[in-house]
């Protein structure tokens, strides 16, 4: 019997070793098709900045200059040293290494809807850079945060929380 045994886990073993090799055949021909068909699957290609602070200061300042010293604006030199404008840059940063290599209306888009809109926040008088001046070479944040106050009630934290059902009452 353990020869018998022997002999078919032999052959079940070539069996399956053929099989295997005509599944790795298979699959690899279908990736190479499915890989030809739909070039989207490629990796996407390497940013072109490093760092958000590569794309402000080797890209962004430079093709969107402004002057800075008119009243209805506001710049700080010490940018990275501002929150929101960080968060903001690096929004805009992502969007850009995102469109940057479509061949249609992306950069257009990431003009209008990105870069013109977080730059009119960030310029205003009232944003981030209140309190600053580039003319001035003044780094006064008129504003580290909004203030707040702890809440004590549990049952609104409760509602807040996104746990809360009628069950749980
Ligand atoms: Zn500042």
């Amino acid at each position: 019997m353990s020869s018998t045994n022997g002999t078919t886990s032999d052959l079940d073993s070539d069996l399956a070793g053929e099989f295997a090799d005509d599944l790795d055949a298979e699959l690899s021909s279908g990736v190479q098709s499915r890989a030809q068909a739909v070039p989207d699957e490629e990796p996407p290609p390497e940013p072109q900045f490093a760092s958000v602070y590569d794309f402000v200061e080797q890209h962004l300042v430079l093709i969107y200059a402004r002057n800075v010293n008119k009243p209805g604006r506001r710049w700080c030199k010490q940018w990275w040293d501002h929150k929101e404008a960080m968060s903001r840059f690096e929004a805009l940063w992502r969007a850009y290494e995102q469109m940057r290599t479509d061949p249609g209306s992306a950069m257009s888009s990431w003009w209008l809807d990105h870069a013109d809109r977080q730059m009119a926040v960030l310029l205003d008088p009232d944003g981030p850079f209140d309190g600053c001046s580039a003319e001035f070479d003044r780094h006064e944040p008129a504003a580290d945060y909004l203030p707040v106050e702890p809440m004590t009630d549990d049952f609104l934290r409760e509602l807040m929380s996104g746990n809360y059902s009628e069950g749980n009452r």
